[in-house]
């Protein structure tokens, strides 16, 4: 399909959420990183502009320039930066996402603010029809291959497909399903890959924002009716944001996710070794074959390379 636009450039639109920046240091270590590896790897062909998006506060947007005058020197490729308003993206996320809230938040209300961790789950609504397919990316990564590379993954969607997303690498979700577990002694939910239903990570997502425009079972599920009831249904309460709603949708509804193989988000954090799953830990945490994005979650140093 050509996606070439009126000026005959094809566009790649890849987000981060960038906010309080200027008050971590080691958030700007990471976004280093990041930005250092993306551009070392990175290519595109003639015509091809990498759109980088950040959703920013004032200040974060402000440190933001300037590191990425440095970070984008050597880039080999075309580029565009753009940078979005949080609060103007808060205001138009919050009335979509309220409801499900209190379902993936930590804390008891529906906080106003919290409503920018769910932005992936609605984007389709915020963003421009123009924009048909967008990547999220964490700022704690380090790429090893040519980003371009991952949208092409956006090519073995299989239909019904709306997100693309990597198994989450920790048991996690063995702790958060606990009762539906112990109720459903059976369940493949929270069991560990291949067999199982580990739940997702939302450190590197690909966004088919025109599929999640059409899908009426992807847009029914926002409807706070239906997350409530999933949310009964499998006794989730959870505080990771976008990452726990397209786990709990993604345990009744596994067709609606393309499975990025383990290597596009190769999570580090080894958190839940030491918290009650040592037994497990390894089942969820290994990833063979080769790594193309490290993910130092949870501050985790992420080797040299
Ligand atoms: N983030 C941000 N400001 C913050 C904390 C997080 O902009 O103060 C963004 C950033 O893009 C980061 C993402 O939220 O990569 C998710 O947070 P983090 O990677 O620290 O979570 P983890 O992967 O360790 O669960
Ligand atoms: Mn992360």
């Amino acid at each position: 399909k050509d996606l070439r636009e009126s000026d005959g450039k094809s566009r790649y639109h890849a987000l981060m959420m960038f906010t309080k920046v200027d008050k971590s240091r080691s958030l700007q270590d990471k976004f280093r990183v990041a930005m250092l590896s993306m551009v070392k790897h990175g290519r595109f062909l003639e015509g091809e502009v990498l759109v980088l998006h950040f959703v920013c506060d004032d200040a974060s947007r402000e440190l933001g320039e300037k590191m990425l005058q440095e970070f984008l020197l050597d880039a080999k490729f075309k580029y565009e930066v753009l940078f979005h308003d949080v609060s103007a993206l808060t205001r138009k996320l919050f009335p979509i996402v309220e409801a499900m809230q209190k379902h993936f938040s930590s804390g008891s209300g529906a906080y106003y603010s919290d409503a920018i961790f769910f932005l992936s789950v609605a984007m389709h609504r915020i963003m421009p029809d123009s924009l048909t397919r967008m990547v999220q990316l964490d700022l704690d990564l380090q790429y090893r291959v040519n980003i371009r590379e991952l949208f092409q993954e956006f090519h073995q969607f299989p239909p019904g497909a709306v997100i693309g997303i990597a198994r989450e690498m920790q048991p996690v979700y063995r702790h958060t399903f606990w009762q539906y577990r112990k109720e459903n002694p059976q369940t493949k939910v929270g069991e560990p890959h291949p067999d199982g239903l580990p739940g997702f990570n939302s450190g590197v997502m690909l966004l088919d924002l025109a599929s999640m425009r059409a899908s009426s079972l992807y847009n029914q599920l926002l409807e706070p009716d239906h997350v409530a009831k999933l949310a009964d249904q499998y006794r989730f309460r959870g505080h990771l944001g976008d990452q726990d709603f397209f786990t709990m949708i993604g345990m009744e509804h596994p067709e609606l996710f393309y499975s990025l193989a383990c290597g596009w988000n190769r999570q580090l954090c080894t958190w839940w070794r030491e918290h009650g799953y040592g037994d497990v830990f390894q089942l969820y945490y290994r990833c063979n074959g080769p790594v193309y994005i490290y993910h130092g979650n949870c501050n985790t140093p992420i080797p040299d390379g």
